[in-house]
């Protein structure tokens, strides 16, 4: 959607870690008034709604998928979660986060209250699931296959974690599986095809914020398929409608990821 000059001006000055949801809203509000242009008094006319007294709780939905941009074409993109998000919200809307968070919590609703998920389709994480509740990251083992190895090192210099080292003996690549981030890096980078593809999933990371107290989420040791993904989610929701009260936030009451995963 097109912004007019001094509407963008006024985007830019929204603080950058909520820019992007803010962009959003003022997009959903623009479309519902059947424009294709954002002009600034519509930025205007929604920000004195959210200021209104319960203005910000009429467009609460009680939980936040971000995503990030890899289906559009990222060339570091290693596994879309674009079928993923929707199944994600599919979970959220049965689940009814919103009338959870309605009926615990005394205040109106605000951001703060919100679920927050957020799916990055390699390890670049540009949707930072490290900071909110449930950060999924799509990922690529990588596996060393029969194909002669030529030796080129075009793998060890794809690798930015130094995880790949070749072993000129045997004439074979070696992955350091401590180190691999699972980005498929080297997968693209090895012409003869001795790397490729073993399995492909998402790794999952649980009880990241911001705020007052911040913490990077634990990741959940492992690679998961997406169906394996949605029995995390609704593991940590059953968990969250469990032990939060009055809005506290599922960082806040989880202390390790085994308090979801302990029976696996
Ligand atoms: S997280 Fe990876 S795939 Fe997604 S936009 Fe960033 S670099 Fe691209
Ligand atoms: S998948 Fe990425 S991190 Fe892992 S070995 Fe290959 S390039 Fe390195
Ligand atoms: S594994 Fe592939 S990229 Fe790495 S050295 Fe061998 S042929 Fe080259």
């Amino acid at each position: 959607m097109k912004w007019s000059e001094d509407a963008d001006r006024a985007l830019k000055k929204v603080p950058f870690f909520v820019r992007k949801k803010v962009k959003k809203k003022v997009e959903d509000f623009v479309k519902q008034k059947k424009k294709n242009l954002v002009e600034l008094s519509d930025v205007n006319e929604l920000k004195k709604k959210f200021l209104s007294k319960g203005g910000m709780e009429k467009v609460i939905k009680g939980y936040e998928i971000a995503t990030c941009f890899g289906g559009d074409g990222c060339p570091n993109l290693a596994n879309p979660g674009t079928m993923l998000a929707k199944d994600i919200e599919k979970i959220f809307e049965k689940e009814n986060i919103l009338l959870f968070l309605k009926e615990n919590v005394k205040e109106d609703l605000k951001f703060h209250h919100e679920f927050r998920v957020a799916l990055s389709d390699c390890p670049n994480a540009c949707s930072r699931p490290q900071i909110v509740d449930i950060g999924i990251i799509g990922a690529v083992l990588p596996g060393i296959f029969d194909e002669a190895c030529t030796l080129c090192s075009t793998c060890v210099d794809a690798c930015n974690e130094n995880a790949v080292t070749l072993d000129e003996d045997k004439e074979r690549p070696v992955i350091d599986h401590g180190l691999c981030l699972m980005c498929a890096r080297c997968i693209r980078a090895c012409p003869t095809g001795t790397i490729r593809e073993k399995e492909k999933g998402f790794r999952v990371m649980l009880g990241g914020r911001l705020g007052r107290h911040p913490r990077l989420a634990m990741e959940v040791s492992g690679l998961f398929s997406h169906n394996e993904v949605l029995q995390i989610i609704k593991k940590c929701l059953k968990f969250y409608k469990k032990k939060s009260k009055q809005g506290q936030r599922f960082s806040h009451i989880l202390s390790s990821v085994d308090q979801i995963m302990g029976d696996r």
